[in-house]
């Protein structure tokens, strides 16, 4: 019997994530990922990779919430196992901090981290800027060791991997019976998609290891986040930028600025600059559609569009990029057991 021909395009978290989904829970699909650049050349492995996340306008809040959750439970087990540290997947504890009380005390997955409360008055004393804060832990996904980490799992459940550059979903057409776009920014020209554009984002790499809480400004472009091998501190969100050059004057503010919430960053040393761009749009796309291609109508299934939370989420949608992808192979062979 001839396999079911699956291509995944991307190799960014939401590409392997969705992959190594398919891969395991499709053992009848041959799923070949397809992208131009992998780790450690992606949007994904410069990411701080805290889980955490901001609501998106017009997704129904349970499926943000199990996305959410998903993600969280997936990497929580990774991290909680002998795995942690060669998938890059650790706890954090630590603190969000607002200089107003906002709105919302309370985000949609303040029950989906662990720990979550208020921080105390006691502890806001150390930010005088700052009246009201959240207290919790979470997880840190380091991609550039994740990535890896899932190429490995996927290529055990029977994946390949190809290095190329897709010029257009056409000319994969006549080779795979469902397309799965995972391509991040590469969606605007792949997917035609003109709601899609940069949110820039800029952030060094120190070594500080006596750094243990992570601290975000709820403005969310001041952040210290620790990690396995450095501390991330950040940053800036600069929508429809598209320089990819580090920016000498942006890299001082960081300091500065990240110097006002923890006075001990003056003494770390920086061992890498990096920018990226965040794949953004007013909500991300998790969904299916026919494109005819070549005269042939091709179920292609988008993934795609995370903004600033794909390490957050990429789980969780390619889980639901997976149920896509069965409903697509049930309506062409109904009588498949899926
Ligand atoms: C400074 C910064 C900090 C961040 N911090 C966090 C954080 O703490 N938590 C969080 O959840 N998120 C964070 N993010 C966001 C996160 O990095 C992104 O949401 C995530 O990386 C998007 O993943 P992706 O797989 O969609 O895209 P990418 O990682 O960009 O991968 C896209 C893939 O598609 C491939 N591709 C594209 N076009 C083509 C083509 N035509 N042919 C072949 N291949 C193609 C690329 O080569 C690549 O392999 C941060 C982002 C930035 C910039």
């Amino acid at each position: 019997m001839t396999r079911v021909q699956v291509v995944v395009v991307g190799a960014g978290v939401v590409g392997f994530s969705t992959a190594v989904c398919i891969a395991e829970a499709l053992p009848f699909c041959s799923v070949t990922l397809l992208a131009d650049k992998f780790s450690p050349h992606t949007t994904s492995d410069g990411a701080a990779g805290i889980l955490f996340a901001a609501q998106f306008p017009d997704i129904p809040l349970e499926r943000q919430r199990r996305w959410f959750k998903s993600s969280f439970d997936h990497l929580r087990d990774i991290a909680q196992s002998q795995h942690s540290p060669e998938a890059g997947v650790m706890l954090s504890s630590g603190w969000q901090i607002f200089r107003d009380v906002p709105a919302v005390k309370e985000p949609f997955w303040s029950d989906l981290v662990i720990g979550f409360r208020f921080m105390t008055d006691g502890e806001l004393k150390r930010f005088p800027d700052h009246k009201f804060g959240h207290a919790f832990t979470t997880i840190k996904c380091e991609c550039s060791s994740y990535l890896p980490w899932l190429e490995r799992r996927f290529r055990a459940a029977g994946g390949q991997v190809q290095q190329r550059k897709v010029n257009s979903l056409q000319e994969l057409s006549s080779s795979y019976d469902v397309i799965v776009n995972c391509s991040g920014l590469g969606s605007k020209l792949l997917a035609g998609d003109d709601e899609l554009h940069p949110v820039r984002g800029q952030v060094l790499k120190v070594e500080a290891p006596w750094l243990q809480h992570f601290i975000r400004d709820g403005d969310g472009k001041t952040y210290i986040y620790p990690g396995i091998h450095c501390v991330t501190i950040g940053g800036t969100r600069q929508e429809g930028d598209w320089r990819l050059e580090v920016d000498a004057g942006e890299s001082k503010s960081i300091l500065e600025r990240c110097g006002g919430l923890e006075p001990s960053v003056a003494k770390a040393r920086v061992v890498g600059e990096w920018v990226g761009l965040r794949p953004s749009r007013r909500n991300p796309r998790v969904e299916r559609e026919v494109v005819q291609l070549r005269g042939r109508g091709v179920p292609v299934v988008h993934n795609y569009g995370h903004g600033g939370w794909g390490v957050t989420l990429a789980w969780g949608t390619a889980m639901d990029a997976l149920g896509l992808v069965r409903r697509c192979l049930q309506e062409t062979s109904p009588r498949a057991k899926l």
